[in-house]
This record gives C-alpha cells, sequence and structure tokens, in this order.
C-alpha cells in the first residue's frame, strides 16, 4: 500500500462537502436496497446507483478505478460467498435466499463518500440473518471508537473483538481506510488488532469503517473476473461500511440519508 501513508485533516467546511457526497451516496445505496428483489439483476442495480449518483450532480467514484483493469461500474455488487468488488452483469440474477453485499462511491465536489451494506434477497437463512446482523453491529462497534486520542487499534480490536467472539472471521487482506479527495487515503484501519497501537485519531480526520466478514475462513480467493474476491472456502460472507468524521463531539457518520436503512441505535455514539 502506499496510500496509506497520506493522511489528510479535513475542515468543517471540507466535512460538510462529505456530508453532501455521503447523502447522495446513501440516496443511491437506499434506491438499490428498495430494488433488491428474486429476479432483479446486479447489472440493474447498478444502473439504478449511477442514476441517482448523476442526477444529483456527482459522479461514480468506482467507474474507472484502477485494478486489474480499470472498475467498470458505479456499485460492487457481492453475492453470498463473495465478499467485495463483484462487477455487476446483466446474468447475473438475485435469487430467494442469496444475501448480497452492495458497496458504493460518490464523489461531489471533488471529495468522495464510499458506504456499503449486505441485504437479503427474500426469506435468508437464521444463519445469514445472524451474519448480516453481527457485521451491522461490529460496524458501530468500530465507529464508536472513533474519537480523538484513541488510536486506530483501539478500532480495529473493538471490530474484531466483536466478530471473532461470534465465532466469525475478519479478512487481513482488505481494510477501511481514510476517505476525502481521494477514495484511499490513510490511515488504513485494519478490522483486526490491539488497543492503544497504531495512529493517534484526531479531529478532523474522515474514515472509511467496513468489517469484512466470512463465516468460515480469514482467508479469500480472487476469482477469474480478477476483480470478485470471495471466501477461500465458498462459506458466506458479509460487509458494511459508513464514512465517519471524527469531531471534537465524537464520530459523525457522513454515508447517511433520511430513511437510509443501515443506521446505528439512537445515541449510539
Ligand atoms: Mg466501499
Ligand atoms: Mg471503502
Amino acid at each position: 500500500m502506499s496510500w496509506d501513508r497520506q493522511i489528510v485533516l479535513k475542515s468543517p467546511a471540507e466535512i460538510e462537502i462529505m456530508r453532501e457526497a455521503g447523502r447522495i451516496n446513501a440516496l443511491a445505496l437506499m434506491e438499490v436496497w428498495k430494488a433488491v428483489r428474486p429476479g432483479v439483476s446486479t447489472a440493474k442495480l447498478d444502473a439504478i446507483a449511477e442514476e441517482v449518483i448523476r442526477s444529483n450532480g456527482a459522479k461514480p467514484a468506482f467507474k474507472g478505478y484502477p485494478g486489474p483493469y480499470p472498475y467498470p461500474a458505479t456499485i460492487t455488487a457481492s453475492i453470498n460467498d463473495e465478499l467485495v468488488h463483484g462487477i455487476p452483469r446483466p446474468d447475473r440474477i438475485l435469487r430467494e435466499g442469496d444475501i448480497v453485499s452492495i458497496d458504493c462511491g460518490t464523489v461531489f465536489e471533488g471529495y468522495v463518500g464510499d458506504s456499503a451494506f449486505t441485504v437479503g434477497v427474500g426469506e435468508i437463512s437464521p444463519e445469514a440473518q445472524r451474519l448480516l446482523k453481527v457485521t451491522e453491529q461490529a460496524l458501530y462497534a468500530g465507529i464508536a471508537r472513533l474519537r480523538a486520542g484513541n488510536r486506530v487499534g483501539d478500532v480495529s480490536a473493538a471490530i474484531q473483538q466483536y466478530v471473532e467472539s461470534r465465532g466469525y472471521h475478519l479478512t487481513r487482506e482488505y481494510t477501511g481506510h481514510g476517505v476525502g479527495r481521494n477514495m484511499h487515503e490513510g490511515p488504513a484501519v485494519p478490522n483486526y488488532g490491539k488497543p492503544g497501537r497504531g495512529v493517534l485519531l484526531r479531529v478532523g480526520m474522515t474514515v472509511a469503517i467496513e468489517p469484512m466478514v466470512l463465516v468460515g475462513t480469514p482467508k479469500t480467493r480472487v476469482l477469474a473476473d480478477k476483480w470478485t474476491v470471495a471466501s477461500a472456502d465458498g462459506s458466506l460472507t458479509a460487509h458494511y461500511e459508513h464514512s465517519v468524521a471524527i469531531t471534537k463531539d465524537g464520530p459523525l457518520i457522513l454515508t447517511l440519508c433520511e430513511g437510509y436503512p443501515f443506521q446505528p441505535p439512537e445515541g449510539a455514539f
């Protein structure tokens, strides 16, 4: 990694712009969430997200992102054992009982909002429901530690403890990250670590917290399309993410809009 060395503190005015980027990203994700049902293709979900982002005067952040080849879509849609970076396709059809992770990034006035959720398609198994609940709660456990004076390791350890004590695994290969004018800035925020270690958190930092949870193993593999990352053993996975600013009053989630379905409990932070 090289992006993780560049930590950029944001002014209150910049954080307000990032809030708008995050709000538009949340609007796009909310419309995708409403459209998830058996029979819909991931390409259709991608088109919905792009329409919302562009109609709000913003641009997709993922499209063209460098990798094995430029990322070709607005969202990533990762089904069941696929953890992250699933490429939307017209022939990828959601089926009853699937779980699908949707990640999306928006650029507004030069600043990025980045967030993700996993949702069930129709009725899902109790095991899948538990995985989703634990991963979403792990996100909030991490965000709760995003306070000036804490260290990155406090956030990492909170996520790791929450997830691993419930019998699940976290990838070591992908991490949360600072976010701002670039989608990936410093500091890296791993989903594992030790309290009291790592970069000191300061007011004005903006970071994307994103637990990536696997049922059977921490190991992943990259599929033939060279982008999609799946669990090495084919077990289910889930991924939730918010972009968050560290303010003098504590963590401020940037990637929310009215009615957004994945919000921390009232008064959580
Ligand atoms: Mg993301
Ligand atoms: Mg991210």
